[in-house]
C-alpha cells in the first residue's frame, strides 16, 4: 500500500533539474485518446552503465515484460481472450480505417490496453464501447475459426456468448475494484482474484482461521493466491512455477536466473536466488526472506521489483497485482533524499503525533532517486512516481524499507505540462503561480521523498493491534497519513538546514497545489454523478476537506485559514495563513496516527464517510467544465523504451542500445507478440 501517484498536471517552469541535463528536443507525446495521454520517457545516463550493467538490466527487463499477461488475467478472467480477440480485429482490418466504427473500436482498443484489461486502470469502472455490436460481430465472423482465441473446447458461438454481454452490458462486470462497503464487495468485484460464488465472509472467514494473533512475523495472507471454491471448500490456488500462471512465472524465472549472473554483488545475488525460490514454491515465507533481503542491499547501482507487490486491486486488500519496476540509482539525486533518510530519527522524533505512537528507533529507511528503466504489469502503462518497499509491516518495523523516486518519471510529466494553461485557469493569482513557478518542481519531489521515505516508515501499531484492522479504509487512511508526514515537514526549517531547500517559503507552493488538487482539480478524474473512491483521491479530500473545515475563522485576523473563493463567476482556493495550515496539517496527522496506532476503525470510518467520499456537485460540474476548455487529459501513462542487444560472431553480447522508435500501438502488439505466455 505504499506508492504515490501522479497529481502533477501543473507546467512548472521551475528550474527543471538540479542536477539533471534535460534534453530539450525529446519528444513526450506519444499518443492522446479518451481520458488518456500516453507519453514516453527518456533514460538518462543509460549510456554510463558498464556492459555488465546493461545486461543485467536488460535481462531484468526481459522478467518484467513476460509478467505482462499475468496482470491482465488477475484484472478479469475474460481480459485475455478479449485482448487476443481485438489485436486480431486490429491487425486484419481491412475496411476504411476512417470510419466512425473502426475510429471507435480503436479508442476502445486503446484504453483496453492502458487498462491492462477491460476497466479504467484508476476508476475501475468498465469501459464503454462506441461501436455497435453488429460491427464487432461482423468482424469477429471474417476471423478464420483455427485464428480465434477459442478457450479449450469452446466454439465461436459459446465464445460470443459469453464475450458480448462481457463487453457490451453496462451492467456485467460493471467494476473490477468494488469498494461499496455495504456490499459484499469479492462478490460484486469484477477482477479475477477470488474464483466464481466466493463471498467476502467466506474470504474472510478462511484467513481469520489462518492467521494466529501471537505470530510476530505472519507473512502476507493471500498475498500470490485466488481464493476459489472447488466442491463447496474454500481454498488458494498459488501463483507459483507449477501452479496457476506457471507459463509466465517460468519465463520469468529464467530471465532472473540470466540477471542473477551479472549481478553486481553477492548480496544481489543472493535476494534473486531467493525470489527465484520464492517463484518457484509458492512459499510466503521466502518472500518475506527475500523482501528482507532487498530492503537492505542499498550498495547495488541497478535495482528492480517483480512479484506480487501492490494490493489495490482487491477490495480486500490482500492479493498483490503483479507488477515489475526495473531501474537505476541516479547518483546525483540521491543526495537529497540521503539528507533525508540519514535525519530519519529526528523526524519521527519532532513529529506532532503522541510519542506513544512514535517509533523509539527508525529502522534503516533508506531512499534513493533513481531513473526508470523498464515499467512492467500493475506499473505499466500508468505509472508511480515514488514506490516504498516492502509492504509487510513487521520486515519494515524490524528491517526497514527502500524508498525510492522515479525521478526521469516525473520529469517526463512535468516537461509534457509545459503551456497546457492549467494555471492560467485554476491559480488564484500572479504571486501564487509564480511561486508555483519557482518552487513546485522542488517541493513536489521533496514531497514525494517524505511521504515515501518517512512517511509511511513512521509511527507504530499498539501491542495487539491488528494491522489490519481499518479494513477497506487502510489504503486511504495510510495514504493521508505518509501526506499528512510530507505536508507538515516539508515546512519544516530542517529542510533549509540540510541544505535542501533555500527558501523558507518554498513550501506554500506544495500547500496550495495540494489544496487546490483535494478541493477541486482531482474531481476531474471523476464522472458526474460519482463518489470518490480510490484511495489516493480519498485521501486528499480527506486532508483538503477536513483542513478546510477546521481552519474556519482560525486564520491570522480571524479569517479562515484556507477559503474558496469566487472572481468572475470562478471558485478559487485561496489560502490567507501558511503556517496555520501546517498546524492543521499537523493535528490532523496526530489523529489518523492514533486511529492507525489504535486500530480505532470507527474513528477512521467516520473520517472517510465526512470527508473524503461526497462529491460537491456543484463544484464537481464547474471543475469538469472549466477542465474541458483546456483539453489536459485526466491520465497520463507511458510506453517503455526498447533495448536492443548487439552480438558478435560467438554470440556474445557486445552492448546493448536504447531507442525510443515506437508509437503506442506498436508498442502494445509487439509485447502481444512477443512476451505473453499465457496466451501462447
Ligand atoms: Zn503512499
Amino acid at each position: 500500500m505504499k506508492r504515490i501517484i501522479p497529481t502533477l498536471i501543473f507546467g512548472t517552469m521551475a528550474t527543471l533539474n538540479m542536477n539533471a541535463v534535460v534534453d530539450k528536443t525529446f519528444n513526450y507525446h506519444v499518443d492522446r485518446f479518451a481520458d488518456i495521454e500516453v507519453l514516453r520517457y527518456e533514460v538518462p545516463e543509460f549510456h554510463r552503465l558498464s556492459l555488465q550493467q546493461k545486461k543485467m538490466l536488460y535481462y531484468l527487463s526481459q522478467a518484467a515484460q513476460m509478467g505482462r499477461d499475468i496482470i491482465w488475467d488477475q484484472n478479469g478472467k475474460y481480459n485475455l481472450q478479449i485482448r487476443q480477440l481485438l489485436e486480431n480485429i486490429y491487425t486484419g482490418y481491412n475496411g476504411d480505417r476512417n470510419s466512425a466504427d473502426f475510429k471507435a473500436f480503436e479508442k476502445y482498443l486503446k484504453q483496453v490496453w492502458f487498462g491492462n484489461g477491460i476497466h479504467h486502470h484508476y476508476s475501475t469502472d468498465k469501459f464503454r464501447p462506441e461501436f455497435s455490436k453488429a460491427f464487432f460481430e461482423e468482424q469477429v465472423a471474417s476471423i478464420p475459426d483455427s485464428d480465434l482465441p477459442l478457450a479449450p473446447g469452446q466454439t465461436r458461438a459459446e465464445m460470443m456468448e459469453v464475450l458480448i454481454p462481457v463487453i457490451f452490458d453496462p451492467a456485467v462486470m460493471a467494476k473490477r475494484v468494488n469498494q461499496d462497503g455495504t456490499q459484499d464487495v469479492v462478490a460484486t468485484s469484477a477482477n479475477n482474484l477470488y474464483g466464481d460464488g466466493v463471498t467476502q465472509k467466506e474470504v474472510e472467514d478462511f484467513y481469520a482461521k489462518m492467521k494466529n494473533p501471537n505470530d510476530e512475523t505472519p507473512v502476507s495472507y493471500g498475498l500470490n493466491a485466488k481464493v476459489v471454491k472447488k466442491d463447496g471448500k474454500i481454498q488458494e490456488e498459488k501463483y507459483h512455477l507449477t501452479g496457476l500462471y506457471g507459463p509466465a512465472i517460468a519465463e520469468i524465472i529464467y530471465w532472473l536466473d540470466m540477471a542473477k549472473s551479472v549481478a553486481e554483488n553477492d548480496a544481489q545475488k543472493a535476494y534473486i536466488t531467493k525470489l527465484i525460490d520464492y517463484y518457484v514454491t509458492g512459499d510466503l515465507k521466502l518472500f518475506d526472506e527475500y523482501s528482507i533481503l532487498w530492503a537492505e542491499d542499498t550498495q547495488s547501482d541497478i535495482d528492480f521489483v517483480n512479484g506480487f507487490i501492490e494490493s489495490y486491486g482487491d477490495p480486500l486488500g490482500m492479493t498483490g497485482s503483479w507488477e515489475s519496476y526495473v531501474n537505476f540509482k541516479n547518483i546525483a539525486s540521491s543526495s537529497r533524499t540521503n539528507k533525508i533518510s540519514s535525519n530519519a530519527q529526528w523526524f519521527e522524533d519532532h513529529s506532532p503525533v503522541d510519542p506513544r505512537f512514535r517509533k523509539d528507533k527508525v529502522k534503516g529507511v533508506s531512499a534513493k532517486v533513481i531513473t526508470a528503466a523498464m515499467l512492467a504489469g500493475d506499473a505499466f502503462p500508468s505509472t508511480a512516481i515514488g514506490i516504498n518497499l516492502p509492504n509487510s509491516n513487521w520486515i519494515r518495523a524490524q528491517h526497514g524499507s527502500k524508498s525510492v523516486t522515479l525521478e526521469n518519471i516525473t520529469e517526463a510529466y512535468d516537461m509534457a505540462s509545459h503551456g497546457n494553461g492549467f494555471n492560467e485557469e485554476f491559480v488564484i493569482d500572479e504571486p501564487t503561480k509564480k511561486m508555483l513557478d519557482e518552487y513546485l518542481y522542488i517541493t513536489d519531489m521533496l514531497h514525494t521523498d517524505l511521504h515515501e521515505c518517512l512517511g509511511h516508515a513512521s509511527g507504530r501499531l499498539m501491542p495487539g493491534v491488528d494491522q489490519d484492522a481499518l479494513k477497506e479504509n487502510g489504503s486511504a487512511l495510510e495514504e493521508a497519513r505518509a501526506d499528512l508526514f510530507a505536508l507538515y515537514y516539508v515546512a519544516d526549517p530542517k529542510l533549509l538546514e540540510l541544505g535542501i531547500l533555500d527558501n523558507p517559503d518554498a513550501y506554500q507552493a506544495e500547500y496550495y497545489k495540494f489544496m487546490l488538487n483535494g478541493l477541486m482539480t482531482q474531481l476531474n478524474r471523476i464522472e458526474p454523478g460519482n463518489n470518490v473512491e480510490e484511495a489516493h483521491m480519498r485521501n486528499r479530500q480527506l486532508i483538503a476537506k477536513w483542513v478546510l473545515e477546521n481552519g474556519r475563522k482560525k486564520g491570522k485576523g480571524g479569517k479562515d485559514v484556507v477559503e474558496l473563493v469566487k472572481k468572475n463567476g470562478k471558485t478559487y482556493v485561496k489560502i490567507n495563513d501558511y503556517p496555520k495550515l501546517r498546524e492543521l496539517f499537523g493535528n490532523l496527522l496526530a489523529e489518523i496516527q492514533r486511529i492507525k496506532s489504535e486500530g480505532d476503525y470507527k474513528a477512521g470510518n467516520d473520517l472517510i464517510q465526512k470527508y473524503a467520499v461526497k462529491v460537491d456537485p456543484k463544484i464537481h460540474k464547474e471543475v469538469l467544465d472549466r477542465f474541458s476548455k483546456l483539453d489536459i487529459p485526466p491520465y497520463r501513462g507511458f510506453i517503455n523504451p526498447v533495448y536492443t542487444p548487439e552480438y558478435d560472431t560467438a554470440g556474445e553480447i557486445t552492448d546493448i542500445t536504447i531507442s525510443y522508435p515506437e508509437n503506442y500501438a506498436d508498442q502494445m502488439l509487439r509485447l502481444s507478440r512477443d512476451y505473453s505466455p499465457l496466451t501462447k
